[in-house]
């Protein structure tokens, strides 16, 4: 993965093989980005998405591998969580007869190219466990 940092952004260059969700949090650890937004396109392969269920209060989670996927939208942010940067992203993921699927992205394996723009928070939204959702929501910065 090449980085490029410009007018207080960063331009995330991944390469082909590696994993989306594993090297944007070894970023945001190694460039100390613990808030920010994210955004970018490209192309996915082994794809795990989550649905989440309220009443169960858990993911419906499946993986995708039947071919190499659009990156269409991938949307999210980076926070804090127990005192680690959290990447929360969700994809939006094109088929090659242009339908579209998508959900929270727990990993995928890019299959071309990942370009992502991070843009960091003056300051650290933290996450905290909510009871009633059972998941880690922002709670405040
Ligand atoms: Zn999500």
């Amino acid at each position: 993965m090449k980085v490029i940092e410009a007018d207080k952004q960063y331009l995330l260059i991944f390469e082909k093989g590696e994993k989306l969700v594993e090297e944007l949090t070894r970023f945001a650890k190694d460039n100390k980005v613990p808030g920010a937004r994210i955004h970018g396109i490209g192309a996915l392969k082994n794809a795990e998405l989550g649905y989440y269920h309220l009443e169960d209060k858990s993911y419906i989670r499946q993986t995708f591998t039947d071919m190499d996927y659009e990156l269409i939208s991938l949307h999210g942010n980076i926070t804090l969580k127990e005192g680690q940067p959290f990447i929360h992203v969700h994809a939006s993921l094109g088929r090659d007869d242009f339908s579209v699927f998508g959900g929270h992205l727990f990993e995928a394996e890019v299959a071309v190219t990942v370009e992502a723009y991070v843009t960091p928070f003056g300051r650290i939204p933290r996450r905290e466990f909510d009871d009633e959702i059972g998941l880690h929501l922002i709670c405040g910065i």
